[in-house]
């Protein structure tokens, strides 16, 4: 699958950290991890420090998929608003399920400064827009269930966000600083490899692997250069590409587009001390400054996956960007040093699938789909690492595939 364009920034601006070998022998471990973006690399991290023999296999060079392409936001607030999601699931789950993205902003923090890594990690506010003034009474329910749910939140009338920024909008909610933070998605996930590798992990890029064999007591896997791995579990982090693995679709495909501006002196009229920032329209735009004091926009995404037709659309929604932003910050000259697309997947209640699934045996998926990809590939990395160890963990039950059978409760 084409999942990215040809620019994405990370990558151009760090070029390759460290390089890895293919696998040309056969090997057995006790995990086997197919995909070496954020999410493997986390899995990886996680399952080595626990104790495991682990080898992580990709078929493109590490961190090249998705990983190479995000934008980097790190939040708690998913894409089904919280008082919706309650609906769904019922308060309890709804909350659940927030505190764990909220948890897994701030263990990712810890994690970068544990490891020393340079991945650009900055806690933030962030600010959730109301894009149209009829939003406002759907924002307050929203900031309502924030607040009864314990998070860090303020609300913006029209003349807080006309105090704070230069932004047009008549409401916002703001979640205070910390609650939200910035990363590299690719310098982490390089960074996490070499943390994965000096604790033992063999860590392989340009391997396919082209067929999964179930045996008694684990897995085989075949790649695509005729070695074989053979390990007690096997981890799927193969990211939009993993539907293969899985005898059912269970994700819709998306495209989206961003852009990275060239450095400035200033971010005049930016709220919150650089905050990042989206609001409540469907498409969303969403953008942010980055350590290196660029601006990040993204969004405008559209329901399809064709990756011409995406590419095709790379110049017009990159006019559509900047035209919304020179709205919302007229004192900001916005220069586009790169544009990307990408390819994005989304599920109906916004979560993601981690866990095992009853059609493949000795196989954990660790599928963080969604606008949190991010935050769900750590908060399945922890899930992973406990299951082997055999220890309880509480989130487990909110993402595992079976939670619409269990909740009943669907909403259409
Ligand atoms: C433009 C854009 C902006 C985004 N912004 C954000 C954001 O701001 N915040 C956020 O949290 N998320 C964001 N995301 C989503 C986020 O990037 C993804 O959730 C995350 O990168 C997924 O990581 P992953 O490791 O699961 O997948 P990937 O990075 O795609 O890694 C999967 C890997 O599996 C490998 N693979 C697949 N099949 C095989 C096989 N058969 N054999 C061997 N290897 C295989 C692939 O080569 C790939 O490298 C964004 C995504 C895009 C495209």
């Amino acid at each position: 699958m084409d999942l990215l364009s040809s620019t994405p920034f990370s990558p151009i601006r760090h070029g390759l950290p460290s390089d890895f070998p293919a696998l040309e022998n056969d090997v057995t471990c006790d995990v086997a991890i197919i995909g070496a973006g954020v999410t493997g690399a986390l899995a990886a991290l996680h399952v080595a420090e626990a104790g495991f023999s682990v080898v992580v296999l990709d078929r493109r060079d590490v961190a090249q998929g998705s990983t190479a392409g995000s934008t980097g936001f790190l939040q708690y607030e998913i894409d089904v608003p919280l008082h919706r999601l309650a609906r769904r699931l019922g308060e309890p789950d709804a909350v659940a399920s927030y505190h764990a993205c909220r948890d897994a902003v701030r263990h990712i923090g810890t994690l970068v400064r544990r490891l020393g890594l340079q991945a650009d990690f900055a806690p933030r506010a962030s600010l959730l827009l109301a894009s149209r003034p009829r939003d406002e009474a759907t924002l307050r329910r929203e900031f309502a269930a924030r607040e009864r749910a314990g998070f860090s939140v303020e609300w913006w009338d029209r003349r807080a966000v006309a105090r704070g920024s230069t932004l047009p909008h008549t409401a916002a909610i703001l979640s205070r600083c910390g609650e939200a933070a910035e990363i590299d998605a690719y310098r982490f996930t390089h960074g996490l490899l070499a943390a994965a590798r000096a604790r033992g992990a063999i860590v392989c890029d340009r391997t396919a692997v082209a067929h999964t064999r179930p045996t008694a007591r684990g897995v085989v896997l075949t790649t695509d250069r005729g070695a074989r791995v053979r390990a007690r579990h096997l981890v799927i982090a193969a990211g939009y590409e993993a539907d293969v693995f899985l005898p059912e679709k269970v994700t819709a495909l998306h495209s989206t587009f961003a852009l990275v501006s060239e450095p400035l002196a200033a971010f005049p009229g930016w709220p919150a001390d650089r905050a990042l920032i989206w609001e409540t329209a469907e498409p969303y735009v969403y953008l942010r400054t980055t350590v290196d004091r660029r601006i990040l926009l993204g969004g405008l995404d559209e329901p399809f996956r064709d990756p011409v037709a995406r590419d095709r659309l790379l110049g017009a929604k990159t006019g559509a960007l900047l035209r919304r932003f020179r709205r919302w910050f007229p004192q900001i000259k916005l220069e586009v040093a790169y544009a990307w697309a990408g390819t994005f997947a989304t599920t109906p209640d916004g979560l993601p699938f981690i866990g095992v699934h009853a059609a493949r045996p000795h196989t954990f998926f660790a599928l963080g789909y969604g606008g949190n990809g991010i935050t769900y590939s750590l908060t399945a990395a922890r899930i992973l690492r406990d299951r082997l160890l055999g220890r309880v963990n509480r989130e487990a039950r909110l993402f595992e595939f079976s939670r619409d059978a269990r909740s009943g409760r669907a909403e259409k």
